[in-house]
Formats: C-alpha cells, structure tokens, sequence
C-alpha cells in the first residue's frame, strides 16, 4: 500500500516511516506535486490534522494521513498547544519556541505537561482521526541533540532522559506520535 504523508517535516516522516511495515510505503508530498505550504488554520490539533489531510485529498486527490501535534502545558493553559510551532513567532524556530517556554515557567514549580498527536486519515472515501498521548514535564535546561522541535526540554513520565537523549526506537516507543501511529497501523492492517 501506498499512501501520502502529508508533512514536509522530515522528522515526522523518519519517526513514523520506521513504524510502518514493510507494506505500507509513504510518499511524498514533493512526489505528487505539492510544494506549498498546506493551510494550519483551525482552532484544535484534531481540526488542524483533518484540514490537512483533507486539503490533499481535495487537491491532489491521494489517499493520505496528515499529523498534527502540539505541546500542552498545564501552567499555562494549554500553551503552546496549536500555536506549538509559531510560539516565538512566524519564524517557526524551535530555539526561540523552547527559550520561550522556558521563560515563561521560570518561576513556576507545576511544569507537567503533555504531547497531543492527532493522526487524520483519509483513505477509500473515509476519514478516520487516531490520538497519542505522552504526559511529561518541561525540563529547566535543554538536554540531549536528538529528536527535534521541544525534544531537547520535554522529559516523559516512562523515562529519565529527554526525548533528545533518548533514541528513535524509544522516544517512539514511549511517544505521543508512536502511539497514534500504532492505531494507524492497526486500522490499516484490517482494510
Ligand atoms: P506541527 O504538528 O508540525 O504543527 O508541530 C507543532 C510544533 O510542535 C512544531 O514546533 C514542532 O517542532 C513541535 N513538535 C511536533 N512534534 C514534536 C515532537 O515529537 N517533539 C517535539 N516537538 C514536536
């Protein structure tokens, strides 16, 4: 089976391709000619991954799932949760994100906080969405050089280490990401 990963984030495309079995291959947006910028615009990260994966099916008209993720943090009312990738800013830059974040919980001692994951997916005229979750705490320094995005300052509960220390296999064993993908999975076993 085929199917269009709808994300140009190549992070994305490495933690799930290597959760995916052997008959289920991704393909990319660049494959089948979408090089723009495909529309983030709604209020919840379950409305977000739907409109994703919705505007390739409509355009492009591939079966296709899209993930939407953002980081919840509990002091401060859900932040940055869908405005995750442009905390800081247009720029979308993760240090400035993470420097943020990092200020704003400087004097708070409650820094539990979770990754929310929704999986859209769009394939034989249905749409299906799938969740994972990871609950954590938000470190006070940055630690470790893998992963990406709030890696390096994001510690889960199953673990002692960042998911920047920590490997692919494991940051997805224990991930908001991996999790959802493992629903995929299941679902796209059964068709
Ligand atoms: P989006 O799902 O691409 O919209 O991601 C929103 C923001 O969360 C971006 O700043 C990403 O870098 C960040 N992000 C998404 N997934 C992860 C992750 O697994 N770890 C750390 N940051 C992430």
């Amino acid at each position: 089976m085929k199917i269009v990963f709808a994300t140009n984030n190549l992070n994305k495309i490495k933690e799930v391709q290597s959760l995916l079995p052997s008959n289920i291959t991704i393909v990319s947006l660049a494959s089948v000619g979408c090089n723009e910028e495909i529309p983030e615009t709604k209020n919840t990260i379950k409305e977000n991954a739907i409109q994703k994966a919705d505007y390739i099916k409509k355009r492009y008209g591939f079966d296709c799932f899209a993930d939407d993720t953002g980081l919840v943090v509990k002091a401060l009312n859900g932040s940055p949760g869908i405005r995750s990738a442009r905390y800081a800013g247009p720029e979308k830059c993760s240090e400035s994100n993470m420097k943020l974040l990092l200020s704003e919980l400087k004097l708070i001692s409650d820094r539990s906080a979770q990754f929310k994951t929704v999986i859209a997916l769009n394939i034989n005229g249905k749409s299906l969405t799938f969740e994972g979750i990871c609950k954590g705490e938000i470190t006070h320094n940055k630690k470790g050089t893998g992963g990406f995005g709030y890696d390096p300052i994001f510690k889960p509960d199953d673990d002692k280490k960042t998911f920047a220390e920590l490997s692919l296999e494991r940051k997805n064993e224990i991930g908001h990401r991996g999790k959802a993908v493992a629903k995929l999975v299941d679902y796209l076993n059964f068709l």
